[in-house]
């Protein structure tokens, strides 16, 4: 009999909300196009495997592709001289034990994927975690306080050692997307002057007729200006990575006690049984809230109460036949990349 399979990102859907979960992984529904974190996400992991910022990635928004071959320029910059992992993309499937009888779920097994295993000295091994993320990574942020109790890493630790790998840590590898965006940059006459124009697009000169070079909202003028490209958006970022690179990139040692590992074990359990309760009675309930439905890409069927016909999806959604795609390899290769040059570092 084929089991279900549960993997990190669907446990937590269904911890976020069941409605959501049975949307996502009973119904299949999905926005046809990935939003940019993920999208993001899954680049910056291919251009890790492959170590390479020119070709790693397969984005077709060009500020987004800038962005991400900057973080590998950055990357590589930082860790490239390292030793390859013991293993790299590990896929598992293992199962889900009832942790009081030990026997094996008839209806769920654990699946995932680790980025790797590595030596972290001559006698220990850990299970490597790379992420991307908008959040805070310095020492004492609450960034590493969550890793405490992060499931996806006690799924890994329990995944590793089903493997036959005896890890005694995560090394958690973290890279942070930039806060800074394009800016505005203004242009200049030639010869070399700020451009000023008022309400009718006029250009404004100062009493001794020179050009007038600032603005004045009270005036209704505007400075005359264009949007960073991407490449110089670029360039100004590998800048800020090279200064500050603690601020970009962070990796930390996680470990679990055997008592975090039997918890977690029984939580996986008990979550099972609620899905399995949930499919029963085919009763998925909401959890509503403004964390839970701001950023639910279902929020406009959900809180709508708009039923869904599988054959006749809403627009925007298509039906996954698998619905854990992240398990089947490079989401992205089907799809065009444009040529793009990574800015470097000299
Ligand atoms: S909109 Fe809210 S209640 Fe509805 S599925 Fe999303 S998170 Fe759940």
């Amino acid at each position: 009999m084929n089991k279900d399979i549960l993997t990190n990102s669907s446990l937590a859907c269904m911890r976020r909300c069941p409605r959501q979960y049975f949307y996502r992984y009973e119904m299949g529904l999905r926005p046809e196009t990935d939003a940019a974190p993920l999208r993001m996400g899954t680049a910056f992991h291919r251009g890790v495997e492959r170590r390479d910022p020119e070709t790693a990635y397969k984005l077709t928004d060009d500020l987004e592709a800038a962005i991400i071959a900057t973080m590998l320029t950055g990357y590589v910059w930082l860790y490239g001289n390292e030793e390859p992992d013991v293993e790299t993309e590990m896929p598992f499937e293992i199962p889900l034990v009832n942790p009081d009888t030990n026997t094996a779920s008839r209806t769920f097994v654990l699946a995932g994927k680790m980025d790797g295993i590595r030596k972290i000295d001559d006698t220990r091994l850990a299970a490597k975690e790379t992420k991307t993320t908008s959040d805070d990574i310095s020492d004492g942020s609450d960034h590493w306080l969550l890793k405490r109790y992060d499931g996806q890493l006690t799924l890994y630790y329990i995944a590793a050692r089903y493997l036959g790998f005896n890890i005694e840590a995560i090394l958690c590898d973290e890279a942070r997307k930039p806060s800074i965006r394009p800016k505005q940059i203004p242009e200049l006459d030639e010869d070399g002057c700020k451009i000023t124009v008022d309400e009718k697009g006029d250009r404004v000169f100062l009493k001794n007729g020179k050009p007038r070079q600032s603005a004045s909202s009270k005036d209704g003028w505007v400075l005359v200006s264009r949007t960073e490209t991407p490449d110089e958006f670029a360039v100004r970022f590998l800048n800020d990575i090279v200064e500050r690179p603690e601020y970009y990139f962070a990796r930390r040692e996680i470990t679990r006690l055997e008592q975090d590992i039997d918890d977690y074990r029984r939580e996986l359990w008990q979550q099972a049984k609620n899905m399995i309760e949930a499919r029963k009675h085919g009763r998925w309930y909401r959890n509503v809230g403004k964390w839970s439905c701001g950023m639910c890409e279902y929020k406009n069927i959900c809180l709508q109460n708009i039923t869904v016909n599988p054959d006749m999806p809403p627009v925007g959604f298509v039906i996954l036949q698998n619905v854990h795609p992240e398990l089947e390899g490079d989401n992205y290769d089907s799809k065009e990349t444009p040529s793009k040059t990574a800015a470097t570092i000299a």
